[in-house]
């Protein structure tokens, strides 16, 4: 299951200039600073694959990865991002949503949740859309090296990620699957790679 070769496809600004060659693929998306280009840097091994999408103008894209000539990773916007103008966070839920509604090759979103900070409304309001719109989804817990370093400073990633899953639990009947990961350890890389073929292979 291990990434041999990664080649930056294209950014798109909606779903149907994505490319149209029918690889299955799996999206990551998360609040911004969750961690997200650290782990797509992780589980391709290479340090400059993700800056593609990091890029002025290609944040705002569906950037597609293409792995092993055989499927596609897919980076998308981050939300949450407190400074952006309301007008760019409701364009970024009409173009994600899209292309969450829209893709028939989407295998399943990954969803990043910071385990080192408290959850988020956001986030849950988030996985609870994807959940009631029934879009197959896979929970990856970022940061999970970060430990509590002060008398009242953060909680631990195991609570949070308890925290998340018990405030999670309302909007499902399962749970969806979740994997703890650190790009700083590569801790849940080789989980998530193995999880994403499984899901191929269904
Ligand atoms: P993005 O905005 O979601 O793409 O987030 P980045 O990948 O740019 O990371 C945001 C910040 O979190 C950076 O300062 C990273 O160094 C840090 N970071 C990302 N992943 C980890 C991790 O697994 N552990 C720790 N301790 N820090 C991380």
């Amino acid at each position: 299951a291990q990434v041999e070769q990664a080649e930056f496809v294209k950014s798109s600004v909606e779903t149907e200039q994505c490319p149209s060659d029918g690889l299955p693929e799996f999206a990551l998306v998360g609040r911004s600073n969750v961690g997200k280009s650290s782990l797509l840097n992780s589980l391709v091994r290479r340090k400059k694959l993700a800056l593609t999408s990091k890029k002025p103008g290609k944040t705002q894209c569906i950037n597609h990865f293409r792995i092993n000539d055989s499927w596609h990773l897919v980076d998308l916007p981050g939300y949450g991002y407190a400074a952006a103008p309301h007008e760019v966070r409701t364009d970024w839920a009409k173009f994600t949503k899209d292309y969450f509604l829209n893709r028939p090759t989407l295998v399943s979103v990954f969803l990043l949740i910071d385990a080192s900070i408290p959850a988020k409304k956001i986030d849950l309001e988030y996985a609870s859309w994807l959940g009631q719109n029934k879009i197959p989804m896979t929970l990856v817990f970022t940061k999970c090296d970060k430990r509590k370093k002060k008398k009242n400073g953060g909680k631990r990633p195991e609570e949070n990620l308890q925290n998340f899953l018990e405030l999670i639990q309302k909007f499902f009947q399962t749970a969806p699957p979740w994997i703890m990961t650190s790009s700083v350890t590569n801790q849940g890389r080789d989980e998530i790679l193995l999880h994403m073929s499984q899901l191929r292979n269904y």
